[in-house]
């Protein structure tokens, strides 16, 4: 490999972790070793907690939550952890987004990007914990008043996967502490290192003890007992669809816990023959490989006028053909490694598939070799029928599916023909069609001439069987509170019996 832009190197053991429990790290008993996925290196070692340390987690969240520590402290104190917060990541920045690329694999320029993101979502945090409140009903007559009060669930839960483990952790935990409760984070087993270090900047920031704890292990262990656990009030869970589906019935066969799931999409992006090519081009390309195509709100099906789809189809293949791909280390890669060889051998597969079907590549189509480490070209397929694998599966790699349309109906009909609804992008200079497809298409997160756009201020999370619920933003912390109604009776009562 070319080391010419690398100026960091590989760390010489793989480092230890413990796990995060009660404010304070506890010693790991039995590990999973975890290689750097850019170059077959063991980076990191994380414990393969236990259920009884779970237990012993839930416990020490559910302490702090009823002891009224951080529920019972005024918005303000908790906006001043949040802040700094902020500040410390601001310090650490370079470091984590280190460990993430690590045992992620994602290029180091964008790894630096998510800090970035994710302090961000510990400001808007910190200006949502201040800014919470309920509502008061002055209408219900001389006698009587009411108000809603917006009071924090409880013990969190939280899942998360691995695909962008540092920012899907931060787009929830500033929200989640914003509303009083308290937590148990279970990060992916592959990608723990950058959630266990957040532990111990919340408490450099005046955390209280036990309001964040981290259990490390697989989602079948430590993942379905916390699911399942009685003692936890809500649990955020953001993963695969199929995963989300055993979460609901275990929160049933539970304690009917309350849930938020933000779960897998088929997102589409619409380019119109008004468009500007050459925009919508570069933002198909960046739509579709960014962190290697593993990426929830992915645009991986094109939808495109047929009146332009040659010339775009050529544009986009020009602008993938100029995609950097490699080490994840190097500062000018911009996109890296395949997370996981399950996750490599999916994708492969999904591209034989479709050339199996009858679709047919117009760049990429292949594994790229090197010489150590998992890397696959972005794809581009043409010729897609709708009844094909890869126009209905989400594939989490860089393939793109292109399909065609005349009309706005058919375009709006090919981008709802999906289970899925999280996100979608249209390219259009017509204010009427931008306006009219954003209303229609069934999706929680819609970018209009733009792509992957935003920031923790406004909500996100999926229609259909993307989800449900919403996480960021005042909508985010309002999603950790529960509603109640007060009635206050003013004067003399009314008495029933005379
Ligand atoms: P996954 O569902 O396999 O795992 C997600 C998390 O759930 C991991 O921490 C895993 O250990 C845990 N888990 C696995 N089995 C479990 C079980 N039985 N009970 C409880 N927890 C369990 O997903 P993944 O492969 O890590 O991530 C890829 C998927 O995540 C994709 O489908 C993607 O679309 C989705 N995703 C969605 C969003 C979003 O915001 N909508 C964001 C990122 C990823």
């Amino acid at each position: 490999m070319d080391k010419t832009t690398r100026s960091l190197s590989l760390p010489e053991a793989p480092r230890e972790f413990g796990f995060w429990l009660d404010g304070v790290w506890e010693a790991g008993r039995d590990f999973f070793d975890r290689s750097s996925p850019g170059h077959g290196t063991p980076v990191t070692r994380i414990p393969k907690c236990t259920v009884d340390d779970l237990n012993a987690a839930v416990s020490a969240a559910r302490r702090a939550f009823e002891d009224r520590s951080w529920a019972g402290l005024p918005g303000a104190e908790r906006a001043g952890v949040l802040l700094r917060t902020a500040e410390i990541l601001r310090r650490r920045r370079d470091e984590i987004a280190y460990w993430e690329v690590l045992e992620n694999g994602k290029p180091i320029a964008q790894a630096r990007g998510e800090i970035d993101h994710a302090i961000a979502c510990f400001e808007v945090g910190a200006g949502a914990a201040r800014m919470l409140h309920g509502d008061s009903f002055n209408s219900l007559g001389d006698n009587l008043f009411g108000m809603v009060l917006r009071e924090p669930v409880g013990v969190v839960g939280l899942i998360t996967p691995w695909n962008f483990p540092f920012l899907i952790l931060c787009e929830r935990v500033p929200f989640i502490l914003a509303s009083g409760c308290t937590m148990v984070v279970k990060p992916s087993e592959v990608t723990s290192a950058t959630t266990l270090l957040l532990g111990e900047i919340l408490a450099e920031a005046g955390l209280p003890k036990g309001v964040y704890n981290v259990v490390t292990g697989s989602g079948r262990t430590i993942g379905q007992a916390l699911t399942e656990h009685p003692d936890v009030d809500m649990l955020s869970f953001t993963g695969s669809t199929g995963v989300g589906r055993s979460v609901v019935h275990a929160a049933a066969d539970s304690n009917f816990k309350k849930l938020g799931l933000e779960l897998g999409g088929k997102n589409p992006i619409m380019v119109f023959a008004d468009a500007d090519l050459e925009d919508a081009a570069d933002a198909a390309a960046f739509g579709i490989s960014f962190n290697t195509g593993q990426c929830c709100v992915s645009s991986s099906r094109l939808i495109v006028d047929r009146r332009v789809a040659l010339e775009f189809e050529k544009l986009l293949a020009a602008k993938m053909n100029k995609i950097v791909v490699g080490d994840p280390l190097h500062e000018t890669t911009q996109v890296g490694a395949i997370t996981t060889d399950a996750q490599n051998q999916t994708i492969l597969s999904y591209i034989e598939k479709g050339k199996g079907e009858g679709a047919r590549v117009v760049t990429g189509g292949s594994a790229l070799d090197l010489g150590r480490g998992s890397y696959i070209a972005p794809t581009l397929f043409t010729g897609v029928k709708r009844e094909m694998s890869i126009a209905r599966d989400e594939i989490f790699g860089p393939v793109l599916s292109s399909f065609q349309f005349e009309t706005v109906e058919e375009a709006i009909q090919l981008a709802n023909d999906t289970v899925y609804g999280l996100a979608a992008s249209v390219w259009s200079k017509n204010i009427d069609t931008a306006l009219t497809v954003s209303r229609r298409v069934r999706a929680g997160r819609f970018w209009v001439n733009c792509i992957m756009a935003g920031g923790p201020e406004m909500p996100l999370g999926g229609f259909k069987q993307s989800g449900w619920g919403r996480e960021a933003g005042i909508y985010g912390v309002e999603e950790y509170t529960q509603v109640k109604s007060v009635h206050v009776e003013i004067g003399k009562r009314n008495h029933w019996i005379k």
